[in-house]
């Protein structure tokens, strides 16, 4: 809860008038759940430091402050009193607001120069991460140095401290730097004292408009600052691929809307949906069913091929499906679309003879959305009852995770997921489940391909053994 930066260079004390805190004169700011001080513990010409030191009651975040209703953010016992957390960039903005916009009345040139600048933050929590330490600053410029600790020294076994000291130095603006800091320091702390809604989405954008769209981790940086909620990262990501656009790049994220827009590079729904059409289309099917069909996006795309002359989409979810006949605008539809179309509601686990007489059947990311403990009835269901000559199921690949900021076994890719498998685990699964219903099985992956984790969805193409 320590941060100190440090200017290097010639009349250094300038530092002073950059974040209009007067070097000889220690002050303190209140804040929500304790006090910000900000003193110099170094004045020279050549080498100023200005440090800025949180003092956070640990009581107030336990119990709430004295006088009010709020408080239980935080056990009795938590670290945030002795680590660089989302506090620390809240006293940031705080206290050097005025330096983060840049406005430096009496030194507006030098606040408009890349200094000599170091910062180190004492504290900052950062588990089995460390080598993102470095691929998240020195894209910026900096030279990244931490320093790390062991828990205990009596207890050897303990291992390694989660907290390191970091340093990182380069030729920055002042204002470019603490919006760094800002940004950053709470992408490596997870626990936030606020809840994260929109406005930080706002937050983010704005102290990272100048860096975050062309900085090679900013997919990780979005879904850690935003603490891995899907919508508002989807939110952010909209944003910065429309700031990217103009450099012909656009995020590939996993969403649950796909449209292209225009000649940008497909997300990743339109390259699985597309995957899904070219397995179909090479098994030569002509009665289609789409089981967990969602809003429809799928049979969308089957209503424009001939080949199909018979389309089925079920849903448990009436919503989803009264959004999909609205976007296969079937009201309005000719008689002959409506004819080779049909929705209805259902369940994959329980057996529905509705299901049966189809010579493809599709389970594209929905799998994952059943209780595990279904899974034996859906197998049943699919491939016992309904038994299509060909299934093609798609489902995400869990390493692949790591892309999208979630690094714990835990951390699945949307709140409604039940669970995820890694590649491993869905060879296994599809294997024993062909084997045990006779089909034969072939995977593939989809999506942009990371050497280690592989790529972000996964796929079995089933087809009946004859
Ligand atoms: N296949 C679609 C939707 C995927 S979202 C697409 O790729 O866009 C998962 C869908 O599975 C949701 O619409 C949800 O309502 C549906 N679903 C979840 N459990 C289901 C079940 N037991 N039976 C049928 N559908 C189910």
């Amino acid at each position: 809860m320590l941060l100190t930066i440090t200017y290097t260079g010639q009349n250094t004390t300038d530092l002073g008038y950059l974040l209009y805190k007067n070097p000889y004169r220690p002050q303190v700011f209140e804040l929500n759940h304790g006090k910000a001080y900000v003193f110099y513990p170094e004045v020279s010409d050549e080498r100023t430091t200005a440090a800025l030191l949180l003092d956070i009651d640990p009581l107030d975040l336990a119990r709430g402050k004295v006088g009010t209703s709020g408080g239980g953010l935080f056990d009795y016992v938590n670290d945030r009193p002795y680590v660089s957390s989302s506090f620390m960039s809240t006293a940031i903005a705080k206290v050097f607001g005025t330096a983060m916009t840049g406005r430096a009345d009496s030194r507006q040139a030098l606040s408009d120069s890349a200094l000599d600048l170091q910062a180190t933050v004492t504290m900052l929590p950062c588990r089995g991460e460390q080598e993102r330490l470095n691929s998240v600053f020195e894209p910026l410029g900096y030279q990244v140095a931490y320093e790390t600790f062991i828990s205990d020294e009596k207890f050897p076994a303990w291992g390694e401290s989660r907290y390191v000291r970091l340093t990182i130095s380069g030729k920055v603006r002042l204002r470019d730097l603490l919006k760094h800091l800002y940004v950053l320091i709470p992408v490596f702390d997870r626990q936030k004292h606020y809840w994260v809604g929109a406005d930080e989405v706002e937050k983010l954008l704005r102290h990272g408009e100048d860096w975050l769209p062309g900085h090679p981790e900013k997919a990780y940086i979005t879904g850690r600052y935003l603490s891995r909620r899907r919508s508002l990262i989807n939110m952010a990501f909209e944003r910065l691929a429309a700031a990217n656009a103009a450099d012909g790049e656009i995020l590939v994220v996993e969403s649950e809307v796909g449209e292209d827009k225009g000649d940008q590079k497909p997300n990743l729904n339109t390259q699985r949906l597309g995957s899904v059409v070219a397995a179909l289309k090479n098994c030569g099917a002509k009665r289609v069913i789409d089981i967990g069909c969602g809003e429809g996006h799928l049979l969308n795309l089957l209503v424009k091929e001939r080949q199909f002359t018979h389309i089925a989409g079920v849903d448990v979810s009436h919503l989803a499906l009264a959004r999909a006949g609205t976007k296969l605008k079937l009201e309005r539809a000719a008689d002959s679309v409506r004819e080779r179309v049909q929705l209805f509601q259902g369940s994959l686990t329980y057996k529905d003879a509705r299901f049966a007489g189809y010579d493809a059947g599709f389970v594209i990311e929905v799998v994952e959305h059943l209780d595990i403990s279904r899974l034996a009835a859906f197998e049943r269901v699919l491939f016992e009852c309904a038994k299509p000559a060909v299934v093609v199921l798609t489902t995400p690949n869990k390493e692949y995770n790591v892309n999208y900021g979630l690094s714990s076994a835990d951390d699945l890719r949307h709140g409604d997921h039940c669970f995820e498998w890694t590649r491993a685990e869905f060879r296994d699964w599809a294997e024993k489940t062909a084997a045990k219903f006779g089909y034969q099985i072939q995977f593939s992956a989809i999506g942009d391909r990371d050497e280690v984790h592989g790529s972000p969805t996964q796929m079995g193409v089933f087809t009946i053994c004859v």
